[in-house]
């Protein structure tokens, strides 16, 4: 097998029918359409193994996530995901290894209706490079710049969850459940593509949240020149986190990364319109605090009592 019947194998055969593909893999560029009235949002992310995966990982999961990290990130800009490129360094052609990684992109892409429009493949240490793209209505994009103080800060579902994970890959002392629980918690994560066109409808911000709440919920606040209060009780926790962190539950929260929840601000005059879109499709999310003028971030318990906190991002391995 070379490169060529390699890609024809295993990339082309991931064959996806978009009406906005023109010219997909097979030639010397891809050719797209964008939709009349849209905008194209384009975001990247190079993962390398053992430094964002490690190569004893299954390549289906390998895949998957790769893509659903992608994905999240168009997401958190209000948009709907439609084409990937595929950048893969390979050490060698691995047969069995290369039909699990496919695999794993074809369910991947499948779930939201992308389509694999190219790539690049080279040989080298193990690394893949996506780049994704994404379609939004014109002037609709959600930044991380347009929180203002009074506007509530939600995020979109239970943390901890990926970053106790990370800490339990290497443990065989943990409930195999409870093991496995947390194994697709950090290996398929969801971007929260559900959520966008209430979103774009309501929200002044958004990010997803792949560092970690504090790290992630700075950056809104350093674009939108502002800061935040967090209610420290009001901040769902993932149960595993809670019943093997404990006291550290929290922390696990504010500063453990690959959740790929969203965190996102909403004007108090949009809330319950935000609040009445989501229940009508079934979608549960959490008010965690409020922006405020004065910049950092602050954690404020019932009791009234308030601490400075310090943003700070998990780091994977
Ligand atoms: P060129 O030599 O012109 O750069 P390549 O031989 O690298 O072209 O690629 C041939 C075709 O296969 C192109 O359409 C390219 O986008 C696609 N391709 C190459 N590698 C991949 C990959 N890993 N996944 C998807 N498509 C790929
Ligand atoms: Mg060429």
């Amino acid at each position: 097998m070379n490169e060529f019947s390699l890609i024809k194998h295993y990339f082309k055969s991931i064959l996806h029918h978009r009406d906005d593909v023109v010219i997909g893999i097979g030639d010397d560029a891809a050719c797209l359409r964008v939709q009349t009235g849209h905008e194209l949002l384009v975001s990247c992310d190079t993962l390398l193994a053992e430094v964002h995966f490690l190569s004893s990982w299954d390549a289906y999961d390998i895949a998957y996530r790769a893509v659903m990290v992608n994905v999240s990130d168009i997401a958190a800009m209000g948009a709907t995901p439609c084409w990937v490129m595929l950048a893969l360094t390979l050490p060698a052609i691995n047969e069995p290894w290369l039909q699990r990684f496919s695999q794993g992109l074809r369910d991947a892409l499948q779930r939201f209706n992308i389509a694999l429009i190219g790539g690049d493949t080279t040989r080298g240490p193990l690394s893949l490079t996506l780049t994704i793209h994404g379609m939004a209505p014109e002037g609709q994009v959600l930044q991380r710049c347009g929180a203002q103080p009074g506007h509530r800060i939600y995020v979109s579902g239970e943390l901890g969850g990926a970053a106790l994970a990370v800490t339990f890959l290497a443990r065989q002392d943990i409930d195999v459940n409870h093991q496995k629980i947390l194994k697709k918690k950090l290996l398929h994560p969801q971007p929260r593509v559900d959520l966008v066109p209430t979103l774009r409808a309501f929200a002044s911000a958004a990010i997803d949240i792949s560092d970690g709440l504090s790290a992630d919920l700075q950056h809104i606040c350093e674009s939108s020149q502002v800061g935040a209060c967090l209610y420290p009780d009001s901040i769902p926790l993932h149960p595993l986190v809670k019943k093997y962190q404990g006291v550290n539950a929290l922390d696990f929260a504010l500063s453990g990364g690959d959740d790929y929840e969203l965190c996102f601000t909403v004007p108090a005059d949009k809330e319950s319109q935000l609040l009445a879109s989501f229940a009508k499709v079934g979608v549960r999310c959490f008010p965690i605090g409020v922006i405020e003028e004065r910049p950092g971030l602050r954690l404020k318990k019932v009791n009234g009592d308030c601490l400075e906190l310090v943003p700070r991002g998990y780091s994977h391995f």
